[in-house]
Protein backbone atom coordinates (compact mmCIF):
# COMPACT_ATOMS: atom_id res chain seq x y z
CA UNK A 1 0.00 0.00 0.00
CA UNK A 2 1.31 2.99 -0.82
CA UNK A 3 2.58 5.72 1.96
CA UNK A 4 0.44 8.23 1.35
CA UNK A 5 -2.73 6.10 1.08
CA UNK A 6 -3.09 5.85 5.10
CA UNK A 7 -5.30 7.95 6.39
CA UNK A 8 -4.22 9.88 9.56
CA UNK A 9 -7.18 7.72 11.02
CA UNK A 10 -7.75 4.51 10.19
CA UNK A 11 -11.39 3.71 11.49
CA UNK A 12 -13.32 0.51 11.04
CA UNK A 13 -16.53 -0.06 10.04
CA UNK A 14 -18.75 -0.65 13.26
CA UNK A 15 -19.88 -4.26 11.77
CA UNK A 16 -16.11 -4.73 12.33
CA UNK A 17 -16.41 -4.37 16.60
CA UNK A 18 -14.99 -7.16 17.45
CA UNK A 19 -18.13 -9.49 18.48
CA UNK A 20 -15.95 -11.96 20.48
CA UNK A 21 -12.98 -10.93 23.37
CA UNK A 22 -10.01 -13.07 22.97
CA UNK A 23 -8.74 -14.63 26.15
CA UNK A 24 -5.05 -14.87 25.47
CA UNK A 25 -4.72 -17.87 28.52
CA UNK A 26 -6.25 -20.05 26.12
CA UNK A 27 -2.74 -19.91 24.27
CA UNK A 28 -0.63 -19.51 27.18
CA UNK A 29 1.27 -23.06 27.99
CA UNK A 30 2.13 -21.62 31.54
CA UNK A 31 -0.81 -20.42 32.37
CA UNK A 32 -1.20 -17.45 35.29
CA UNK A 33 -1.35 -18.89 38.58
CA UNK A 34 -4.67 -19.46 40.58
CA UNK A 35 -6.42 -16.99 43.30
CA UNK A 36 -5.53 -18.68 46.13
CA UNK A 37 -7.88 -18.54 49.35
CA UNK A 38 -5.87 -16.44 52.25
CA UNK A 39 -7.25 -18.85 54.62
CA UNK A 40 -6.70 -22.41 53.05
CA UNK A 41 -3.85 -21.42 50.79
CA UNK A 42 -6.04 -23.63 47.54
CA UNK A 43 -6.90 -22.16 44.83
CA UNK A 44 -10.49 -20.08 44.85
CA UNK A 45 -13.09 -22.24 43.72
CA UNK A 46 -16.02 -20.34 41.48
CA UNK A 47 -17.87 -21.01 44.81
CA UNK A 48 -16.05 -19.38 46.96
CA UNK A 49 -15.67 -16.10 44.32
CA UNK A 50 -19.37 -16.00 44.23
CA UNK A 51 -20.36 -13.94 47.08
CA UNK A 52 -17.59 -11.41 45.85
CA UNK A 53 -17.80 -11.43 41.78
CA UNK A 54 -21.20 -11.97 39.69
CA UNK A 55 -20.99 -15.45 38.53
CA UNK A 56 -20.70 -14.76 35.01
CA UNK A 57 -17.58 -12.80 35.78
CA UNK A 58 -16.24 -15.27 37.58
CA UNK A 59 -16.70 -18.05 34.94
CA UNK A 60 -14.41 -15.40 32.64
CA UNK A 61 -11.99 -15.12 35.45
CA UNK A 62 -11.50 -18.67 35.92
CA UNK A 63 -11.68 -19.65 32.42
CA UNK A 64 -8.43 -20.57 31.04
CA UNK A 65 -9.32 -23.09 27.46
CA UNK A 66 -11.65 -20.95 25.59
CA UNK A 67 -9.38 -18.39 23.20
CA UNK A 68 -12.96 -16.84 21.97
CA UNK A 69 -15.78 -15.55 24.29
CA UNK A 70 -18.73 -14.06 22.47
CA UNK A 71 -19.80 -10.31 23.46
CA UNK A 72 -23.33 -10.03 24.41
CA UNK A 73 -25.61 -8.24 22.17
CA UNK A 74 -26.56 -5.41 25.09
CA UNK A 75 -22.62 -5.07 25.26
CA UNK A 76 -22.14 -4.62 21.25
CA UNK A 77 -24.52 -1.92 21.24
CA UNK A 78 -23.05 0.11 23.80
CA UNK A 79 -20.01 -0.43 22.61
CA UNK A 80 -21.41 1.55 19.36
CA UNK A 81 -21.84 4.47 21.04
CA UNK A 82 -18.28 5.28 21.36
CA UNK A 83 -16.43 2.35 19.40
CA UNK A 84 -14.79 1.69 17.22
CA UNK A 85 -11.81 4.07 18.41
CA UNK A 86 -9.34 5.64 16.24
CA UNK A 87 -5.93 4.26 15.55
CA UNK A 88 -3.99 7.03 14.49
CA UNK A 89 -1.05 7.71 12.68
CA UNK A 90 0.91 10.43 14.35
CA UNK A 91 2.50 11.83 11.37
CA UNK A 92 3.40 15.34 13.22
CA UNK A 93 5.12 13.50 16.16
CA UNK A 94 7.16 11.91 13.87
CA UNK A 95 7.95 15.41 12.19
CA UNK A 96 8.67 16.65 15.08
CA UNK A 97 11.26 13.60 16.26
CA UNK A 98 12.63 13.87 13.03
CA UNK A 99 12.75 10.31 13.21
CA UNK A 100 12.10 7.45 10.13
CA UNK A 101 9.79 5.08 12.54
CA UNK A 102 6.55 5.07 11.99
CA UNK A 103 4.24 5.46 14.91
CA UNK A 104 0.52 4.79 15.47
CA UNK A 105 -1.53 5.41 18.42
CA UNK A 106 -4.99 3.76 19.41
CA UNK A 107 -6.94 6.17 21.42
CA UNK A 108 -9.00 5.55 23.80
CA UNK A 109 -9.82 9.03 25.50
CA UNK A 110 -12.98 9.29 23.42
CA UNK A 111 -15.77 9.01 25.59
CA UNK A 112 -16.89 11.06 28.48
CA UNK A 113 -14.89 8.61 31.29
CA UNK A 114 -12.38 9.78 29.27
CA UNK A 115 -10.61 6.08 29.30
CA UNK A 116 -10.74 2.47 28.29
CA UNK A 117 -12.27 1.59 32.02
CA UNK A 118 -15.39 1.91 30.04
CA UNK A 119 -15.00 -1.70 27.86
CA UNK A 120 -14.88 -3.50 30.97
CA UNK A 121 -17.61 -1.16 33.06
CA UNK A 122 -19.98 -1.59 30.87
CA UNK A 123 -19.35 -5.79 30.45
CA UNK A 124 -19.10 -6.01 34.54
CA UNK A 125 -22.54 -4.28 34.94
CA UNK A 126 -24.32 -6.26 32.55
CA UNK A 127 -23.73 -9.65 33.90
CA UNK A 128 -24.58 -7.75 37.65
CA UNK A 129 -28.06 -6.47 36.29
CA UNK A 130 -28.21 -10.16 34.08
CA UNK A 131 -27.86 -11.67 37.19
CA UNK A 132 -30.40 -9.63 38.63
CA UNK A 133 -28.59 -7.52 41.39
CA UNK A 134 -29.43 -4.46 42.81
CA UNK A 135 -26.40 -2.83 42.07
CA UNK A 136 -21.69 -2.80 42.51
CA UNK A 137 -19.08 -1.26 44.72
CA UNK A 138 -15.95 -0.41 43.50
CA UNK A 139 -13.02 2.01 44.71
CA UNK A 140 -11.28 4.70 42.19
CA UNK A 141 -8.13 6.03 42.85
CA UNK A 142 -7.94 8.88 40.52
CA UNK A 143 -11.44 8.69 39.23
CA UNK A 144 -11.35 7.13 35.68
CA UNK A 145 -12.60 3.44 36.63
CA UNK A 146 -15.43 4.88 38.97
CA UNK A 147 -16.37 7.38 36.08
CA UNK A 148 -16.47 4.68 33.95
CA UNK A 149 -18.67 2.59 35.77
CA UNK A 150 -21.23 4.93 36.90
CA UNK A 151 -22.15 5.65 33.28
CA UNK A 152 -21.87 1.94 32.40
CA UNK A 153 -24.38 1.28 35.79
CA UNK A 154 -26.90 4.32 35.52
CA UNK A 155 -27.26 2.59 31.52
CA UNK A 156 -28.24 -0.42 33.29
CA UNK A 157 -30.24 0.81 35.92
CA UNK A 158 -27.98 -0.23 38.75
CA UNK A 159 -26.92 1.24 42.12
CA UNK A 160 -22.99 2.38 42.07
CA UNK A 161 -21.00 2.91 45.14
CA UNK A 162 -17.48 3.91 45.02
CA UNK A 163 -14.85 4.34 47.50
CA UNK A 164 -12.74 7.12 46.43
CA UNK A 165 -9.46 7.61 47.39
CA UNK A 166 -8.93 10.47 50.15
CA UNK A 167 -6.86 12.25 48.41
CA UNK A 168 -8.23 12.38 44.67
CA UNK A 169 -11.11 12.83 46.57
CA UNK A 170 -10.40 16.37 47.76
CA UNK A 171 -8.07 17.00 45.09
CA UNK A 172 -10.51 16.13 42.02
CA UNK A 173 -13.90 17.35 43.09
CA UNK A 174 -15.05 17.73 39.65
CA UNK A 175 -14.15 14.07 39.28
CA UNK A 176 -16.52 13.59 41.81
CA UNK A 177 -19.12 15.28 40.58
CA UNK A 178 -19.18 13.44 37.08
CA UNK A 179 -19.81 10.39 38.98
CA UNK A 180 -22.51 12.09 40.89
CA UNK A 181 -23.76 13.28 37.29
CA UNK A 182 -24.33 9.73 36.53
CA UNK A 183 -26.10 8.56 40.11
CA UNK A 184 -23.78 7.24 42.08
CA UNK A 185 -22.80 7.25 45.45
CA UNK A 186 -19.14 8.77 46.48
CA UNK A 187 -17.34 7.73 49.60
CA UNK A 188 -14.01 9.21 50.55
CA UNK A 189 -11.66 6.34 51.61
CA UNK A 190 -11.11 5.33 54.13
CA UNK A 191 -14.22 6.38 55.70
CA UNK A 192 -16.38 5.06 59.00
CA UNK A 193 -18.76 3.09 56.62
CA UNK A 194 -16.79 0.38 57.41
CA UNK A 195 -15.30 -1.67 59.92
CA UNK A 196 -12.01 -1.90 57.80
CA UNK A 197 -12.49 1.84 56.95
CA UNK A 198 -12.32 2.51 61.10
CA UNK A 199 -9.67 -0.02 61.99
CA UNK A 200 -6.98 1.93 59.11
CA UNK A 201 -8.12 5.33 60.40
CA UNK A 202 -7.66 4.27 64.15
CA UNK A 203 -4.04 2.83 62.94
CA UNK A 204 -3.34 5.96 61.07
CA UNK A 205 -5.29 8.91 61.51
CA UNK A 206 -4.95 11.41 58.98
CA UNK A 207 -4.24 9.31 56.57
CA UNK A 208 -5.14 10.21 52.81
CA UNK A 209 -5.87 6.25 51.65
CA UNK A 210 -4.59 3.99 49.17
CA UNK A 211 -6.30 1.72 46.72
CA UNK A 212 -5.45 -0.88 48.50
CA UNK A 213 -7.48 0.24 51.72
CA UNK A 214 -10.29 1.36 49.31
CA UNK A 215 -10.83 -2.08 47.89
CA UNK A 216 -10.82 -3.62 50.86
CA UNK A 217 -13.81 -0.99 51.90
CA UNK A 218 -15.66 -1.93 48.97
CA UNK A 219 -15.24 -5.63 49.24
CA UNK A 220 -17.01 -4.95 52.60
CA UNK A 221 -20.24 -3.40 51.43
CA UNK A 222 -20.50 -5.81 48.83
CA UNK A 223 -20.33 -8.98 50.92
CA UNK A 224 -22.72 -7.30 53.79
CA UNK A 225 -25.28 -5.92 51.45
CA UNK A 226 -27.57 -8.07 49.78
CA UNK A 227 -27.89 -8.01 46.43
CA UNK A 228 -24.18 -6.34 45.91
CA UNK A 229 -21.13 -7.63 44.51
CA UNK A 230 -17.41 -5.91 44.44
CA UNK A 231 -16.25 -4.73 40.63
CA UNK A 232 -12.94 -4.12 39.68
CA UNK A 233 -11.16 -2.08 36.91
CA UNK A 234 -7.96 -3.80 36.30
CA UNK A 235 -6.29 -6.57 37.37
CA UNK A 236 -8.07 -9.15 37.16
CA UNK A 237 -8.23 -11.98 34.19
CA UNK A 238 -11.68 -11.03 33.16
CA UNK A 239 -10.38 -7.48 32.61
CA UNK A 240 -7.91 -7.99 30.49
CA UNK A 241 -10.25 -10.24 28.70
CA UNK A 242 -12.63 -6.89 27.97
CA UNK A 243 -9.84 -4.83 27.22
CA UNK A 244 -9.01 -7.56 24.32
CA UNK A 245 -11.29 -5.10 22.23
CA UNK A 246 -8.60 -2.41 22.18
CA UNK A 247 -5.89 -4.91 20.59
CA UNK A 248 -8.44 -6.88 18.46
CA UNK A 249 -9.35 -3.72 16.64
CA UNK A 250 -5.90 -2.25 16.52
CA UNK A 251 -4.72 -5.45 14.86
CA UNK A 252 -8.25 -4.91 12.44
CA UNK A 253 -7.18 -1.80 11.65
CA UNK A 254 -3.69 -2.43 10.85
CA UNK A 255 -4.00 -5.68 8.81
CA UNK A 256 -6.66 -3.59 6.66
CA UNK A 257 -3.51 -1.57 5.17
CA UNK A 258 -0.74 -4.60 5.89
CA UNK A 259 0.90 -2.70 8.84
CA UNK A 260 3.00 -4.68 10.87
CA UNK A 261 4.29 -3.61 14.42
CA UNK A 262 7.65 -3.89 15.44
CA UNK A 263 7.17 -2.75 18.68
CA UNK A 264 3.94 -2.35 21.03
CA UNK A 265 4.21 0.02 24.16
CA UNK A 266 1.87 -0.21 26.63
CA UNK A 267 1.49 1.91 30.28
CA UNK A 268 1.48 -0.55 32.96
CA UNK A 269 -0.77 0.43 36.16
CA UNK A 270 -2.62 -3.34 37.00
CA UNK A 271 -2.18 -3.99 33.52
CA UNK A 272 -5.38 -4.35 31.80
CA UNK A 273 -5.35 -1.51 28.95
CA UNK A 274 -1.36 -3.21 27.75
CA UNK A 275 -3.09 -6.73 28.01
CA UNK A 276 -5.77 -5.73 26.43
CA UNK A 277 -3.74 -3.99 23.32
CA UNK A 278 -0.82 -6.77 23.05
CA UNK A 279 -3.56 -9.86 23.67
CA UNK A 280 -4.32 -10.70 19.65
CA UNK A 281 -0.40 -9.99 19.18
CA UNK A 282 0.70 -11.71 22.14
CA UNK A 283 -1.42 -14.85 20.65
CA UNK A 284 0.38 -14.58 17.61
CA UNK A 285 3.24 -14.50 19.70
CA UNK A 286 2.35 -17.31 21.56
CA UNK A 287 1.66 -19.84 18.68
CA UNK A 288 4.92 -18.95 17.49
CA UNK A 289 3.59 -17.09 14.13
CA UNK A 290 5.29 -13.76 14.63
CA UNK A 291 7.64 -12.02 16.83
CA UNK A 292 6.51 -8.73 18.32
CA UNK A 293 8.84 -6.61 20.55
CA UNK A 294 5.97 -5.84 23.71
CA UNK A 295 7.27 -3.36 26.41
CA UNK A 296 5.32 -2.47 29.69
CA UNK A 297 5.77 1.15 30.87
CA UNK A 298 5.99 1.67 34.63
CA UNK A 299 6.46 4.66 37.02
CA UNK A 300 9.71 4.58 38.24
CA UNK A 301 8.63 5.38 41.86
CA UNK A 302 6.13 2.94 41.81
CA UNK A 303 8.13 0.08 40.10
CA UNK A 304 6.41 -3.59 40.42
CA UNK A 305 7.63 -5.30 37.04
CA UNK A 306 11.12 -3.66 37.23
CA UNK A 307 11.55 -4.46 41.00
CA UNK A 308 9.25 -6.07 41.87
CA UNK A 309 9.03 -9.65 43.48
CA UNK A 310 7.29 -12.66 41.71
CA UNK A 311 5.30 -14.11 44.56
CA UNK A 312 2.04 -14.58 45.86
CA UNK A 313 -0.11 -11.47 47.75
CA UNK A 314 -2.68 -9.93 48.39
CA UNK A 315 -4.78 -7.55 45.90
CA UNK A 316 -5.65 -5.14 49.23
CA UNK A 317 -4.45 -3.15 51.94
CA UNK A 318 -6.48 -4.98 54.25
CA UNK A 319 -5.90 -8.33 53.16
CA UNK A 320 -9.41 -9.36 52.73
CA UNK A 321 -9.32 -10.32 49.04
CA UNK A 322 -7.92 -13.50 47.79
CA UNK A 323 -3.95 -13.73 46.81
CA UNK A 324 -2.60 -13.53 43.24
CA UNK A 325 0.45 -14.53 42.31
CA UNK A 326 2.34 -11.47 40.21
CA UNK A 327 4.91 -8.81 40.30
CA UNK A 328 3.97 -7.19 43.91
CA UNK A 329 5.91 -4.20 45.99
CA UNK A 330 3.84 -5.76 48.72
CA UNK A 331 0.10 -4.46 49.93
CA UNK A 332 0.99 -1.96 51.81
CA UNK A 333 3.18 -0.12 49.36
CA UNK A 334 2.15 3.52 48.93
CA UNK A 335 4.12 5.59 46.33
CA UNK A 336 5.78 8.72 47.59
CA UNK A 337 3.75 11.71 48.44
CA UNK A 338 5.40 13.69 44.96
CA UNK A 339 4.26 11.14 43.21
CA UNK A 340 1.59 12.52 40.41
CA UNK A 341 1.37 10.53 37.13
CA UNK A 342 -1.20 7.30 38.40
CA UNK A 343 -0.12 3.69 37.79
CA UNK A 344 -0.19 3.56 41.23
CA UNK A 345 -1.25 0.18 42.13
CA UNK A 346 1.30 -2.23 44.53
CA UNK A 347 1.00 -4.91 42.18
CA UNK A 348 0.52 -6.65 38.23
CA UNK A 349 -2.36 -8.27 36.37
CA UNK A 350 -1.10 -12.13 36.97
CA UNK A 351 -1.16 -12.80 33.05
CA UNK A 352 0.99 -10.03 32.39
CA UNK A 353 3.25 -11.25 35.04
CA UNK A 354 3.50 -14.76 33.99
CA UNK A 355 3.83 -13.64 30.37
CA UNK A 356 6.94 -11.40 31.82
CA UNK A 357 8.50 -13.74 33.76
CA UNK A 358 8.30 -16.15 31.00
CA UNK A 359 10.61 -13.66 28.68
CA UNK A 360 7.51 -13.02 26.16
CA UNK A 361 7.48 -9.42 26.92
CA UNK A 362 9.84 -6.19 28.49
CA UNK A 363 9.16 -3.43 30.90
CA UNK A 364 10.94 -0.47 31.41
CA UNK A 365 10.56 2.66 34.06
CA UNK A 366 10.17 5.90 33.70
CA UNK A 367 10.55 9.03 35.80
CA UNK A 368 7.54 11.53 36.09
CA UNK A 369 9.56 14.49 35.05
CA UNK A 370 10.07 13.06 31.60
CA UNK A 371 6.69 11.79 31.52
CA UNK A 372 5.24 15.20 31.58
CA UNK A 373 8.21 16.56 29.46
CA UNK A 374 6.65 14.13 26.69
CA UNK A 375 2.97 14.79 27.22
CA UNK A 376 3.88 17.99 26.37
CA UNK A 377 5.64 17.75 23.29
CA UNK A 378 3.03 15.09 22.46
CA UNK A 379 0.05 17.75 23.06
CA UNK A 380 1.52 20.42 21.41
CA UNK A 381 1.60 18.44 17.79
CA UNK A 382 -1.08 15.72 17.97
CA UNK A 383 -3.56 18.11 19.44
CA UNK A 384 -4.77 15.16 22.38
CA UNK A 385 -4.07 16.55 26.12
CA UNK A 386 -2.99 12.97 27.44
CA UNK A 387 -3.43 11.41 30.27
CA UNK A 388 -0.19 11.33 32.63
CA UNK A 389 -0.93 7.01 32.90
CA UNK A 390 -1.21 7.06 28.84
CA UNK A 391 2.19 9.67 28.77
CA UNK A 392 4.32 6.88 30.35
CA UNK A 393 3.76 4.74 27.38
CA UNK A 394 4.02 8.37 24.96
CA UNK A 395 7.66 8.81 26.53
CA UNK A 396 8.89 5.31 25.34
CA UNK A 397 7.74 5.92 21.95
CA UNK A 398 9.23 9.31 21.96
CA UNK A 399 12.52 6.93 23.26
CA UNK A 400 12.20 4.04 20.76
CA UNK A 401 11.64 6.50 17.59
CA UNK A 402 14.47 8.61 18.63
CA UNK A 403 16.76 5.46 18.64
CA UNK A 404 15.29 4.84 15.48
CA UNK A 405 16.48 8.25 14.18
CA UNK A 406 20.06 7.19 15.07
CA UNK A 407 20.03 3.77 13.27
CA UNK A 408 17.90 5.16 10.47
CA UNK A 409 15.99 2.12 10.78
CA UNK A 410 12.28 2.65 10.03
CA UNK A 411 10.31 0.45 12.84
CA UNK A 412 7.15 0.98 13.12
CA UNK A 413 5.68 1.36 16.77
CA UNK A 414 2.24 1.05 18.06
CA UNK A 415 1.37 2.70 21.58
CA UNK A 416 -1.82 2.30 23.57
CA UNK A 417 -3.11 6.09 24.17
CA UNK A 418 -5.30 5.23 27.05
CA UNK A 419 -6.74 8.88 28.26
CA UNK A 420 -7.33 12.21 28.65
CA UNK A 421 -5.96 14.16 30.87
CA UNK A 422 -8.29 16.97 31.54
CA UNK A 423 -8.77 16.19 35.24
CA UNK A 424 -4.72 15.76 35.93
CA UNK A 425 -4.63 20.04 35.47
CA UNK A 426 -2.80 20.11 39.39
CA UNK A 427 -0.12 17.68 38.25
CA UNK A 428 0.42 19.24 34.79
CA UNK A 429 0.36 22.55 36.83
CA UNK A 430 2.89 21.39 39.08
CA UNK A 431 5.08 20.33 35.84
CA UNK A 432 4.47 23.42 34.09
CA UNK A 433 5.55 25.89 37.56
CA UNK A 434 9.11 23.56 37.59
CA UNK A 435 7.80 22.29 40.86
CA UNK A 436 7.73 18.56 39.55
CA UNK A 437 10.29 15.83 41.03
CA UNK A 438 11.66 12.85 40.67
CA UNK A 439 11.63 9.95 43.32
CA UNK A 440 12.92 6.82 42.91
CA UNK A 441 12.32 4.62 45.95
CA UNK A 442 15.52 2.87 47.74
CA UNK A 443 15.78 -0.52 48.20
CA UNK A 444 15.71 0.28 51.61
CA UNK A 445 12.13 2.35 51.24
CA UNK A 446 10.78 -1.20 49.22
CA UNK A 447 12.43 -3.97 52.27
CA UNK A 448 8.59 -2.93 54.38
CA UNK A 449 6.65 -3.31 51.17
CA UNK A 450 8.47 -6.87 50.18
CA UNK A 451 8.43 -8.23 54.22
CA UNK A 452 4.76 -7.74 53.95
CA UNK A 453 4.71 -10.39 51.22
CA UNK A 454 2.91 -12.98 52.97
CA UNK A 455 5.77 -15.99 53.66
CA UNK A 456 4.26 -19.78 53.45
CA UNK A 457 5.84 -22.85 51.30
CA UNK A 458 5.75 -22.60 47.75
CA UNK A 459 6.05 -18.49 48.08
CA UNK A 460 9.74 -18.05 48.47
CA UNK A 461 11.15 -15.15 46.27
C1 LIG B 1 -6.59 3.26 34.85
C2 LIG B 1 -5.81 3.84 33.77
C3 LIG B 1 -4.56 3.30 33.39
C4 LIG B 1 -3.91 2.16 34.10
O1 LIG B 1 -4.63 0.99 34.30
P1 LIG B 1 -4.30 -0.36 33.55
O2 LIG B 1 -5.22 -1.33 34.17
O3 LIG B 1 -2.86 -0.68 33.81
O4 LIG B 1 -4.58 -0.15 32.13
C5 LIG B 1 -3.91 3.87 32.33
N1 LIG B 1 -4.40 4.95 31.69
C6 LIG B 1 -5.58 5.50 32.04
C7 LIG B 1 -6.06 6.70 31.28
C8 LIG B 1 -6.32 4.97 33.09
O5 LIG B 1 -7.48 5.52 33.41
Amino acid sequence: MAENKIPYKIYLEENEIPNQWYNVRADMKNKPAPLLNPGTLKPMTAEELAPVFCEELVAQELNETDAYIDIPEEIQNFYKMYRPSPLIRAYFLEKALGTPAKIYYKFEGNNTSGSHKLNSAIAQAYYAKKQGLKGVTTETGAGQWGTALSMACSYFDLDCKVYMVKVSYEQKPFRREVMRTYGASVTPSPSMDTAIGRKILEQHPGTTGSLGCAISEAVEVATTNEGYRYVLGSVLNQVLLHQSVIGLEAKAALDKYGITPDIIIGCAGGGSNLGGLISPFMGEKLRGEKDYRIIAVEPASCPSFTRGKFAYDFCDTGMVCPLAKMYTLGSGFIPSANHAGGLRYHGMSSTLSQLYHDGFMEATSVEQTSVFEAAEQFARVEGILPAPESSHAIRVAIDEALKCKETGEEKTILFGLTGTGYFDMVAYEKYNDGVMSDYIPTDEDLKPGFDAIPKFPGNEF
